[in-house]
């Protein structure tokens, strides 16, 4: 069910009499609307036109908005910051874009009782630092947190480099707040940390990128923020015995809060931020481990850590847990100069196929033509797949997106997940398919149409097939 252009625009009025007319923004008038058209996917030229933007800035607003699409059939695509890299903010033209950033509220924070309750608005790094100057952590670090919205990110269930110790996103949840179809607001969940007494729709609206209900505000349990952490950077001669590292690692019984991996040619294209100097020239895999917690249990981690790879390893420098991840955060800017574009997706494995899943790659780009290379988790086993490519010529974009179908079919015949960490959003629908039965994805069409009867909420999003 799609609305022209014109159905969202004919209700412009009354949209208006809702949220009010400086916050319903129209594409053709040039006031920002046309910046609603993409998300962070546009660098591989995914953009769409919203028939409407409007910007609400509370639930009932949000409700109002939901039920006036409901009652003229107008699709909408709910956004949080715009970051995502599955495609799942982009409107297929003609929707009206509801944007959460302006519940931008904290409802309740109570930092002797380690929790927060923020709206959907709020920025992802103003939880994260609401938290740490109150003497707690809220753990998950998605890389775009400057920008991403917390609700984008229960919507995604987001995950980053210290999920492996902490879990994604979704597991900080203890209650939400949403608008479902026809425009009603619910609560789910709360303040307390266990409700098994219904079915678990708060965990089917987590991760559910939009196409289930409008999250408006998010109950979140924070932790106690560890005293201390350090951070430990590895080199080893082959891919093989990177893999074999964390493996090692895994065995040893120590928990890294993180435990990422480079592969030799990201190490290549990001070796100027390396911290003290360039990684050794003959290193092909790095790891960043963090540790952290008490400092006594920081050292014994560390020495636990260092001992399990150390047999693996060619180099181990100690940097800062500050200059680490600076100069992770470089890395996919610096791989993407190479050549101007690439196309990366996000799969994952079970962690002892690592090295099959990175050998995998190998062929796929080489059958490509495209050079590669390849970071993510290490322990989470998510692998950041890079095709290099120069975004103005098409037939190297084809033969990269050729290239992703193979990608995901590697990660599905390993065991694994076409996607770990974006989601399915506009790019990956339809991928489902490869990993599940046929009775598990009608069970997913079934789950969007008891939300979604009219399929108005983000649709030709997260589809099963
Ligand atoms: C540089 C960079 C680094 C990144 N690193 C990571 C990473 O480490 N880990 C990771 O998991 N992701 C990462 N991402 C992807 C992205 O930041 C996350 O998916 C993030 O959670 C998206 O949040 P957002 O607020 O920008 O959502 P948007 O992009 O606006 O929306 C994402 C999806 O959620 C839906 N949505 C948004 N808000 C709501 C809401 N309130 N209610 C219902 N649905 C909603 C949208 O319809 C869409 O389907 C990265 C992106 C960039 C650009």
């Amino acid at each position: 069910m799609c609305a022209s252009l014109g159905d969202a625009l004919l209700s412009r009025g009354d949209f208006a009499r809702i949220v009010g007319a400086s916050h319903v923004l129209a594409p053709e008038e040039d006031d920002g609307a046309a910046h609603f058209g993409h998300d962070a996917t546009v660098v591989r030229g995914l953009s769409g036109r919203p028939g409407l933007v409007v910007r609400p800035c509370c639930a009932s607003e949000v409700a109002a908005v939901l039920a006036l699409c409901w009652e003229r059939s107008i699709p909408l695509v709910p956004r949080g910051g715009g970051t995502g890299l599955a495609g799942g903010a982009v409107p297929l033209g003609g929707e009206v874009v509801c944007s959460l950033a302006r519940l931008r509220g904290i409802r309740e924070f109570e930092p002797s009782l380690w929790r927060i309750f923020p709206e959907a608005g709020v920025r992802t790094r103003d939880v994260q630092r609401l938290a740490r100057e109150n003497g707690l952590l809220f753990p998950p670090d998605p890389g775009a947190s400057g920008e991403s919205l917390i609700g984008g990110n229960v919507a995604t269930n987001a995950g980053g480099p210290h999920a492996f110790k902490y879990g994604p996103v979704g597991a900080f949840v203890t209650g939400l707040e949403a608008v479902v179809a026809p425009g009603e607001v619910i609560a789910l969940g709360g303040a307390g940390r266990r409700d098994v007494a219904g079915y678990d729709l708060q965990s089917l609206l987590v991760g559910s990128e939009g196409t289930l209900g409008i999250i408006t505000a998010v109950r979140l349990r924070l932790l106690p923020a560890p005293a201390a952490a350090s951070a430990l950077l590895s080199f080893f001669p082959s891919r093989a015995a990177g893999c074999a590292a964390v493996l090692a690692v895994l065995a040893a019984g120590v928990v890294p809060s993180a435990l990422d991996f480079l592969d030799g040619p990201s190490l290549r294209f990001a070796a100027a931020g390396c911290p003290e100097g360039p990684p050794p020239a003959e290193a092909e895999f790095a790891l960043l481990a963090e540790v952290d917690g008490t400092a006594a249990e920081v050292s014994s981690s560390l020495a636990e850590l260092t001992a399990a790879t150390a047999a693996h390893s060619i180099e181990m420098r100690s940097p800062s847990v500050k200059e680490l991840w600076a100069w992770r955060d470089t890395v996919p800017g610096a791989v993407a100069s190479v050549r101007g574009g690439k196309l990366s997706e996000d799969v994952s494995v079970p962690v002892e196929r690592l090295s099959e899943a990175l050998s995998g790659l190998d062929e796929i780009a080489a059958r490509s033509g495209l050079p590669h290379c390849a970071w993510g988790h290490g322990a989470d086993s998510i692998v950041h797949a890079n095709l290099l490519l120069d975004p103005s010529a098409a037939e190297e974009r084809s033969a990269a997106a050729a290239a992703a179908e193979e990608i995901f079919a590697l990660a599905v015949s390993l065991g694994g997940s076409i996607s770990g960490e974006h989601g399915v959003g506009l790019l990956k629908g339809g991928r489902l398919a490869l990993q599940w039965p046929e009775a598990a994805l009608r069970l997913h069409e079934e789950v969007k149409r008891a939300f979604d009867p009219r399929g108005l909420l983000n649709p030709g999003k997260k589809l099963a097939r």
